[in-house]
């Protein structure tokens, strides 16, 4: 992908100085600007870069002012804004977004185990030795602490959001767990998704016909 980025000169601060006045023609009307440079990714400041420059020069007549120690100490005031920024702001705030996002989901899934009810999905994971593979646990029976399952007939390698196309859930055998040992799957994350309120989309409510 071809990406835009570069730096880019700019403003960072003008101000106006009324008890100074010019060496040329005398006015009391010496402008400053302070610029400084940023790094940006397709025009959006990142971050700034390089020093601060600052100019400062009469309004009147346009005659520079060359004074180091001056210009030293509106270099070393000025700071840069906030908008210098902006694409650092955007992207840490995203990811902030997505930390809590996943943090309040942690919560509801976690709820689901203590609270199940029929219909629900687990996704169950199978640690082996060559890569983790994973089935689909459909709840469909709550016997006191017993749980039962169908399972899909499906095994996965890759997993998504969804089943895939051409899985169902199989209903000529239960799967049975007691709550408790279904919460330690959950906690040891061998169970690493719920769902539930599910879309027909999703494919989870695909379940073995029985044959006539
Ligand atoms: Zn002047």
């Amino acid at each position: 992908m071809f990406i835009v980025y570069g730096k880019k000169v700019g403003v960072i601060k003008r101000s106006t100085d009324h008890q100074r006045n010019c060496k040329n023609c005398k006015d009391f009307n010496q402008k400053t600007v302070v610029r400084q440079a940023y790094g940006h990714v397709y025009y959006i400041p990142f971050f700034p870069m390089g020093p601060k420059y600052a100019e400062i020069y009469c309004e009147s007549c346009g005659q520079r002012t060359h004074d180091t120690t001056l210009q030293n100490d509106y270099e070393k005031s000025t700071r840069a804004p906030f908008y210098y920024y902006s694409g650092l702001i955007v992207i840490l705030s995203l990811m902030l977004y997505g930390a809590i996002a996943d943090w309040m989901d942690s919560f509801s899934t976690k709820k689901f185990v203590q609270h199940p009810i029929v219909n629900d999905v687990y996704r169950v994971v199978d640690k082996q030795e060559n890569g983790d593979v994973y089935t689909y646990l459909k709840l469909k029976k709550i016997e006191g602490d017993s749980l039962s399952f169908y399972e899909s007939r499906l095994v996965y390698v890759h997993v998504s959001k969804k089943f895939a196309e051409i899985d169902y859930f199989m209903n000529n055998a239960f799967v049975k767990y007691s709550k408790n040992q279904i919460v330690n799957m959950f906690d040891e994350g061998l169970i690493d998704q719920i769902e539930r309120d599910y879309t027909e989309a999703s494919g989870y409510s695909r379940e073995e016909t029985m044959k006539e």
